[in-house]
């Protein structure tokens, strides 16, 4: 197949785009689509400084590397989970947002759960016997707005792409969770101290940024968490999958066309914010989910109950790690 710009040989066909591209075309194409993206929904100007959430994985690596290409202010912002696992998960993905920060000369804040929480996710799971995506997602969550409010960036933007999207609404559709359906779009505003959040990869598929990463020659932790193993998301990826193979496009117009009705939603969103009486962050409850996480944890560490012992491979290579700030000469900075 033919490089349908330059009639090169093709690295990748895009059945829903009808589009084949070759390596030296593929990266402006999907430069121009991400920038498309980021006007059509409003997500923030050459003027805002974006906080770009890092795993050390593909997209969202992958992400701040486009980003800097099309010429925002964008630093990177990565969370040091502490899973160790079978392949040293957090150290790795680390250590790839690290060498990429290098590479583009942008700026990588990192916050350890271990540091602020007191222990890391493993040890959170066993704590508080809470699924360890459901305590992840929560802290995840709260450390970024906390970060971006606290280091004054405008935006906060994530690498979900649009494999990601289709398989959580999937869900959120199945389960008629009306209150994430309002809450799902690729722009949040921000609201009552919740810093605006933006998904500049919506309409781009995990085989679309894996090529980019490659072109780019991004260097990316390839093993998935140990912990996404067992996600519902996984099998309604697989499910979806065989949709769009059987009918490009399919996972778009299902997304597109919920965009458009998710209006109906609205209603759910609009509980009211108050700041947590401990941190002060905004919460729906007096005091928010995450100071009480925390002083579950305490407790538990205080009382001393072994609720399960921590593998020692898993707990060996867990540290906390300073706020670290790694500032490399970047012009803006
Ligand atoms: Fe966190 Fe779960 Fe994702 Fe692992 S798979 S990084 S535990 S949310
Ligand atoms: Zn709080």
């Amino acid at each position: 197949m033919k490089c349908r710009k330059c009639l090169k040989k093709a690295i990748i066909y895009m059945p829903e785009h009808r589009l084949a591209l070759c390596s030296a075309c593929y990266s402006p194409w999907f430069l121009d689509y991400t920038e498309r993206t980021i006007r059509k929904f409003k997500m923030f100007s050459r003027r805002d400084r974006v906080l770009v959430a890092v795993s050390g994985g593909k997209d969202s690596l992958s992400l701040w590397h486009a980003l800097n290409a099309l010429g925002y202010e964008a630093d990177g912002f990565y969370i040091d989970l502490g899973i160790v696992g079978s392949n040293n998960y957090s150290e790795q993905s680390k250590q790839r947002c690290f060498e990429l920060a290098e590479r583009i000369g942008r700026r990588l804040h990192v916050v350890s759960v271990a540091e602020e929480v007191g222990a890391p996710i493993p040890e959170i799971k066993d704590l508080t016997a809470r699924e360890a995506c459901s305590a992840c997602g929560l802290i995840k969550r709260y450390f970024m707005n906390r970060y971006a409010l606290e280091a004054e960036y405008n935006v906060i933007a994530t690498g979900h792409n649009l494999d990601d999207e289709v398989a959580v609404l999937f869900s959120n559709v199945l389960n008629w969770n009306r209150g994430y359906l309002a809450r799902q779009y690729p722009v949040l505003d921000e609201r009552e101290g919740l810093k605006k959040k933006v998904k500049p990869f919506v309409y781009f598929t995990e085989k679309q940024t894996t090529v980019y990463a490659l072109v780019n020659r991004i260097a990316y932790v390839r093993d998935e968490c140990p912990y996404a193993l067992g996600a519902t998301t996984l099998s309604y990826k697989d499910l979806l999958a065989q949709l769009e193979h059987q009918a490009p496009g399919t996972k778009r117009r299902f997304l597109d066309g919920f965009y458009q009705i998710r209006a109906l939603f609205a209603e759910a969103e609009a509980t009211a914010l108050v700041p947590c009486s401990r941190c002060g962050q905004p919460t729906t409850t007096e005091v928010c989910a995450y100071c009480r996480l925390v002083e579950h944890v305490e407790r538990r560490r205080s009382a001393a109950v072994p609720v399960r012992k921590v593998a020692a491979s898993e707990a060996a290579g867990v540290r906390p790690i300073e706020h670290e700030e790694l500032s490399l000469h970047h012009p803006g900075s």
